[in-house]
C-alpha cells in the first residue's frame, strides 16, 4: 500500500489495481503509522473500486474497521451511474447524536448529579432488547415512518420548537413503508423510545472550554453550562432493514455484484429498482431514529424536570445523523452533480449560507456534534464551506475506537474502569458491566486529537468543549 503525504493532516493512496479514484485520508502521522490503520485502509480502498464513485473515497480522522465500508468514511457516488450500499450506511441506520443545553450551571448540579443520573436511568429504558412504554401497530408504526420526530411531537413526546433543529427537519423523503419487511415492524413496535445497548448513551455534561465566543453565545454557551449528549439510532428496526436488503442485494444482484474484492460491499444500482426500495426502507429507518432521538430528549427532560422543577429549560441545540446515505448536490471540478452521499461515522458539515442549514443557523453553518467518550471530553463544531469543497459536506463523526470489544475486556477491568471515573467525579450507570468495559474511555482515540484535525484542515470549526459529568450507558 503506497500512502502519499500531502498535507500535515492529509494523505492519498493513488488509484491502483481496480480502484476508480484515489483514497484521501485526514489524519496525523501517528495514526497512519499504526499497524492498525492498516485494515480500515484496505476497505477504503476497497470502496475506490465501487460504480460510479466520485472524485475520492474519504477517509475522516476517527477512520476505523467497520463492516465492508471503513466507519469514518465518506463516499459519494453519480445518482446515474452509482450504487447505494448498506455497508456503506451500517446496521444502525440513522445512529446519530444530539446535543441540548439547559438553564442550569455546574454549581446547581454539582451536589445532586447522582439524583439526576438515577432519574435519567429511571425515565430512558436502556440495555440489550429493552422496550419503551410505546407500543405501535402496522399503522402506528407506519406513521412513525413516513413522518419522523414530526410524529413524536404530535403524540406529545417533544416540542414543536425542537423539529428546526433536527437534521432535515427529522423527517427525510421518500420513505414508502411497503418496502419494509414484516420482521422489521415486528421488531419496531416496542422499541421506539429506547436508548439501546453499547455505545448508546444520554451524558450530562458541561461547558469546560470555548473556542469561539461569539458562536458560543449564539449557541447560549458559557463556561458551566450544562448541556445533555443523547447517542442512539434506529434500534432493531434499522437492523432489520440493514439485513433484509443486504440478502435482497445478494440474492437478487448476483452478477452485478460478482467482481466485488469484499462481498460485505454488496450493493445495487441507485437507480435499480432494488437500489430504490433499499433507499426508501432505509429513509423510513432515518425516521424511526429522528423519533426515537426526539422521544429520548423528551424523556430526559422529564427526569430534569423531576430533579430540578418543572421550569427548567432543556432546550435542543441541534440533532445530526451519523450513518445516512443521502441525495445532494456538490460543485465536482466545476461542475454541479447529483450524488448519494454515503456518510457511514460521519457527519454533515454544510457550511454558513447553505440551504439545507435550518434558517436559525444559515448564518453560522450547521451545528456539528463530535461525542469522545464517557470520561475525556465531547465537543459542539459548526459546518464550513470548505467541507462543501472538500469533503462532500463531511467530517468526523466521534474520537473512532482503536480497541476493539473483545480486547477491552481482555485487558481492561471492571472495578478499574468503575475507579477511573470516580476520580474525576463522574457518576456511571449502566445496565452492563461488560458494556461499561467495552466502552471505556481508553478503547476511543483521544478526540482532542481527533477534533484539533478537522479544525485545522478546517472542514468543521470548534465552538466548545463539554467534559461529562454523568453518563447513563446500555
Ligand atoms: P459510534 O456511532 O461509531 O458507535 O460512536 C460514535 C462515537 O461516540 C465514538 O467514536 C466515541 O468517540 C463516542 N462515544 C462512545 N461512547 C461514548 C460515551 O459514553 N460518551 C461520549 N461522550 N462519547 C462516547
Ligand atoms: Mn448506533
Ligand atoms: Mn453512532
Amino acid at each position: 500500500m503506497k500512502i502519499e503525504r500531502l498535507d500535515k493532516y492529509i494523505w492519498k493512496i493513488p488509484k491502483e489495481g481496480d480502484m476508480k479514484v484515489d483514497a484521501i485520508i485526514f489524519t496525523d502521522a501517528e495514526s497512519v503509522n499504526d499497524p492498525q490503520f492498516r485494515e480500515a485502509m484496505k476497505q477504503l480502498m476497497n470502496v475506490a473500486t465501487l460504480p460510479g464513485i466520485v472524485k475520492y473515497a474519504l477517509a475522516m480522522p476517527d477512520i476505523h474497521w467497520g463492516y465492508g465500508f471503513p466507519i469514518g468514511g465518506v463516499a459519494a457516488f453519480d445518482v446515474k451511474e452509482g450504487i447505494i450500499s448498506p455497508g456503506g450506511v451500517g446496521f444502525d441506520i440513522n445512529c446519530g447524536v444530539r446535543l441540548m443545553k439547559t438553564d442550569l450551571t455546574y454549581e446547581d448540579v454539582k451536589d445532586r448529579m447522582r439524583s439526576l443520573v438515577e432519574a435519567i436511568y429511571e425515565f430512558v429504558p436502556a440495555g440489550v432488547g429493552s422496550t419503551g412504554d410505546i407500543v405501535l401497530g402496522k399503522k402506528g408504526l407506519r406513521k412513525v415512518l413516513v413522518e419522523g420526530a414530526e410524529w413524536a411531537v404530535k403524540s406529545g413526546y417533544g416540542l414543536e420548537e425542537d423539529l428546526e433543529r433536527i437534521e432535515d427537519g427529522g423527517k427525510i423523503h421518500p420513505a414508502d413503508p411497503s418496502y419494509v419487511s414484516e420482521e422489521a415492524f415486528e421488531r419496531g413496535s416496542d422499541e421506539l423510545g429506547t436508548l439501546g445497548a453499547g455505545n448508546h448513551f444520554v451524558e450530562v455534561q458541561m461547558v469546560q472550554e470555548i473556542y469561539d465566543e461569539e458562536l458560543a453565545e449564539f449557541f447560549g454557551l458559557e463556561i458551566g453550562t450544562i448541556t445533555v449528549m443523547i447517542h442512539s439510532g434506529s434500534r432493531g428496526f434499522g437492523h432489520q432493514v440493514a439485513t433484509d436488503y443486504i440478502r435482497l442485494m445478494r440474492d437478487n444482484l448476483k452478477e452485478h455484484n460478482k467482481n466485488l474484492p469484499d462481498k460485505q460491499l454488496i450493493n445495487a444500482p441507485f437507480e435499480h429498482p432494488l437500489g430504490q426500495a433499499y433507499y426508501s426502507a432505509m429513509n423510513c429507518a432515518a425516521n424511526y431514529a429522528f423519533a426515537n432521538r426526539e422521544i429520548l430528549g423528551h424523556l430526559v427532560r422529564k427526569a430534569f424536570w423531576k430533579v430540578f422543577g418543572r421550569d427548567t429549560r432543556v432546550d435542543l441545540i441541534y440533532d445530526v445523523a451519523h450513518n445516512i446515505a443521502k441525495v445532494e448536490e456538490y460543485e465536482v471540478d466545476g461542475k454541479r452533480r447529483k450524488l448519494v452521499v454515503h456518510r457511514k461515522g460521519a457527519t454533515r458539515s454544510l457550511g454558513p449560507g447553505s440551504e439545507k442549514v435550518p434558517s436559525i443557523y444559515r448564518e453560522v453553518g450547521q451545528p456539528v456534534i463530535i461525542p469522545g467518550d464517557m470520561g475525556t471530553a465531547s465537543y459542539l463544531l459548526v459546518g464550513t464551506k470548505k467541507a462543501e469543497e472538500k469533503t462532500f459536506g463531511s467530517t468526523a463523526h466521534g474520537a473512532g475506537r482503536v480497541l476493539g470489544r473483545s480486547a477491552a475486556l481482555k485487558k481492561l477491568d471492571y472495578r478499574e474502569v468503575l475507579d477511573e471515573l470516580a476520580e474525576k467525579n463522574i457518576v456511571v450507570m449502566s445496565k452492563s458491566k461488560k458494556t461499561l468495559v467495552e466502552e471505556a474511555p481508553e478503547v476511543y482515540k483521544d478526540v482532542d486529537r481527533v477534533v484539533q484535525i478537522v479544525h485545522e484542515i478546517g472542514i468543521s470549526r470548534k465552538v466548545a468543549r463539554m467534559i461529562p459529568l454523568g453518563v447513563v450507558k446500555g
